[in-house]
C-alpha cells in the first residue's frame, strides 16, 4: 500500500505539503474544518477528513488530528506553520501514538519554543546574543528584576513574551516608567495569545537587519545550512517581504552567520528542517534571536536560490533517510524575493477583507516566477483564518533583475473582489533603497510613506472592480 502522510493544516502551505507529498509518489491526507468547506487542499489531496465546525479549535485539535491519522491510516504527520506546528505537546501526541511528526523531536520543539530556554542553550554552546533577563517573576519580584536590568543595560529594551511568534508580543520600553506600565498588560496579552503569561527582556538592538539561516538536519547526525536569508521588511514585527541570500556585501560575515546557525542546531540537537533567526548591527556584530522548528513561509526564497525542495526533504529526514548532500553541494544562484500576497486593505490599516469573494483572478507566470496559493476565482475568503492569500516569489540572476521581475508580476497581478496588499509592495519596490538592498528592520518605519498607500489602480482596473462588485451584490440579493 501507498504510504499516507496527513497534512495538518490549511491554505497554501497545506498545498505546498501535499504537492512533495504526492511528488514523492505517497497519498497525501487533508484535514478541514467547515469554513474552509472549498478548501483547494481538500480537492487536491487524495482523502480528506473533516474534523469539526471550528474554526481555528478543531485544526488545533490535537486529539481529533491523531484520530484523523489513525482513522486514514497515515504513518506521518506533517504540521506546516501555525496551528500545532511549533506545539510541543502535538509533537508528543505523535510520538506516543507511533506516528512520525515530520519536524524536530517534541523535547526540541519545547525547549526552543520557549525563548528563554532557547537564549540559555545558545549562550552555554557560546552563540553570541545581546544581554537578557530570565522569565519575570509574577508580581514585585519580576518588576525588580526587569528595573535593574534596565538600568544596568539601559533603555530601549525590549520586552518579548517568553513563548511568543508570529510578531506578536513584542514591545519596545523607552523608560522605567513605560517598564512599570507595559508588563502587566504584556502579561495579560501573552496568556491570552499564547496561554502563556511568562515574559522576559532583552536589550534592544538599534535598527537591526533580520537574518535568518535554513538550516537541515539529519537523525545521523549531520547538520548542513541552505545559506542566508534577509528578512528586515515588516510591520509591527512581522515580516512582509523576504529575500535570499542576504544582501550583506561581507560575504565572511554571512559565512560565519550560517556557521553559528549550524553550531547553534547542533547544540540544541537539532533534528529536520530549521531557522536559526539573528539581528545583525550597523557594526557587523550579530546576536541569535530563536530558533523556529518548522518550514517556515519565506522558505520557498532559499529553494529558489539552491534549488533544493525544502519539504521533500523534511518527509525523506523524518523517514529516516539521510541528508543525500553534503554543504559543499549547496550552491547559491542569483537572488530571490518573495511577497506575501494578504487580502488585507493597505488604505485601512491592512484591514483584513476576509468573507469576500474573489471575482476575478488572473496571476503572473513567466521564467523564474512561483506562485504558492490556494485562492481562485470566484473563492470566497474565509474570516476566520489569517489573510494570505498568495506567495509571489521570483528568481532572477542579479538583485535588479530580480527586483524588475517582481514589478512586472505585481503589475500582471489582478485580483479583482478583495482589497490585496498588491499596490503596498509596487511602492516599496520603487524605494531607492529598497533598489539599493540598503535596509533594515526600520524600513517601514522611516519610510512610512510607503503605508500612506494611494490607490495607483488604473481606471480599467476600477472599472472591473466596479463590475464586479455590481455583480456580486446581485448574486447575494437572490432569494433562494
Ligand atoms: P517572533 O517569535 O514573533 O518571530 P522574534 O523574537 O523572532 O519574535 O522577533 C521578531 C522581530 O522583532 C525581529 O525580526 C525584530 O524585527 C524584532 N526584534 C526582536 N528582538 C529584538 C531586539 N532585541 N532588538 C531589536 N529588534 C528586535
Ligand atoms: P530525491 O528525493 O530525488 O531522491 P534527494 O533525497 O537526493 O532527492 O534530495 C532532496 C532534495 O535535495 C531534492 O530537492 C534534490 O533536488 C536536492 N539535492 C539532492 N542532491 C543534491 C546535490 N548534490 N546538490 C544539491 N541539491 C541536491
Ligand atoms: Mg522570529
Amino acid at each position: 500500500m501507498k504510504k499516507k502522510i496527513l497534512v495538518a493544516n490549511r491554505g497554501e502551505i497545506a498545498l505546498r505539503v501535499i504537492r512533495a507529498i504526492q511528488e514523492l509518489g505517497y497519498s497525501a491526507v487533508a484535514v478541514y474544518e467547515s469554513p474552509d468547506n472549498e478548501g483547494l487542499h481538500i480537492r487536491t489531496a487524495d482523502e480528506a477528513v473533516w474534523l469539526g465546525d471550528g474554526p481555528r479549535c478543531d485544526y488545533l485539535d490535537i486529539e481529533k488530528v491523531i484520530k484523523a491519522a489513525q482513522k486514514t491510516g497515515a504513518e506521518a504527520i506533517h504540521p506546516g506553520y501555525g496551528f500545532l506546528a511549533e506545539n510541543p505537546d502535538f509533537a508528543k501526541a505523535c510520538e506516543d501514538n507511533g506516528i512520525i511528526f515530520i519536524g524536530p523531536p517534541a523535547s526540541v520543539v519545547r525547549s526552543l519554543g520557549d525563548k528563554v530556554m532557547a537564549r540559555k542553550i545558545m549562550a552555554e554552546a557560546g552563540i553570541p546574543m545581546v544581554p537578557g533577563t530570565p522569565s519575570l517573576a509574577p508580581g514585585e519580584a519580576g518588576m525588580n528584576v526587569a528595573v535593574e536590568f534596565c538600568q544596568k543595560h539601559g533603555y530601549p529594551v525590549m520586552l518579548k513574551a517568553t513563548a511568543g511568534g508570529g510578531g506578536r508580543g513584542i514591545r519596545q520600553i523607552d523608560n522605567e516608567q513605560q517598564l512599570q506600565t507595559e508588563i502587566p498588560i504584556a502579561r495579560a496579552e501573552a496568556r491570552a495569545a499564547f496561554n502563556n503569561d511568562a515574559v522576559f527582556i532583552e536589550k534592544l538592538v538599534l535598527n537591526p537587519k533580520h537574518i535568518e539561516v535554513q538550516i537541515m538536519a539529519d537523525q545521523a547526525g549531520t547538520t548542513i545550512h541552505l545559506g542566508s536569508r534577509d528578512c528586515s521588511i515588516q510591520r509591527r514585527n512581522q515580516k512582509l517581504i523576504e529575500i535570499a541570500p542576504s544582501l550583506i556585501p561581507d560575504q565572511e560575515l554571512v559565512d560565519q552567520i550560517c556557521r553559528t546557525a549550524v553550531k547553534a542546531a547542533k547544540a540544541a540537537g537539532y533534528v529536520n528542517a530549521g531557522t536559526v533567526e539573528f539581528l545583525v548591527d550597523d557594526d557587523h556584530n550579530f546576536y541569535f534571536m530563536e530558533i523556529n522548528t518548522r518550514i517556515q513561509v519565506e522558505h520557498t526564497v532559499t529553494e529558489m536560490v539552491t534549488g533544493i525542495d525544502i519539504v521533500r526533504t523534511q518527509i525523506k529526514l523524518a523517514l529516516g533517510k539521510k541528508l543525500a548532500f553534503a554543504q559543499d553541494d549547496v550552491q547559491i544562484r542569483g537572488y530571490a524575493i518573495e511577497v506575501r500576497i494578504n487580502a488585507e486593505d493597505p488604505q485601512n490599516n491592512f484591514m483584513p477583507e476576509g468573507g469576500k469573494k474573489i471575482a476575478v483572478y488572473r496571476s503572473p507566470g513567466g521564467h523564474g516566477v512561483r506562485l504558492d496559493g490556494f485562492a481562485y476565482q470566484g473563492f470566497t475568503i474565509p474570516e476566520a483564518y489569517d489573510s494570505l492569500l498568495v506567495k509571489l516569489t521570483v528568481h532572477g540572476f542579479s538583485w535588479n533583475e530580480t527586483v524588475d521581475r517582481l514589478r512586472r508580476c505585481l503589475n500582471n497581478f489582478v485580483i479583482i473582489g478583495p482589497k490585496t496588499t498588491i499596490p503596498f509592495y509596487l511602492r516599496v519596490i520603487d524605494n531607492q533603497e529598497f533598489r539599493r538592498g540598503d535596509f533594515n528592520t526600520a524600513f517601514l518605519t522611516i519610510h512610512d510613506y510607503l503605508l500612506e498607500y494611494e490607490d495607483v489602480t488604473s481606471e480599467c482596473d476600477k472599472l472591473a472592480r466596479l463590475i464586479a462588485e455590481i455583480h456580486y451584490r446581485k448574486q447575494n440579493s437572490y432569494a433562494i
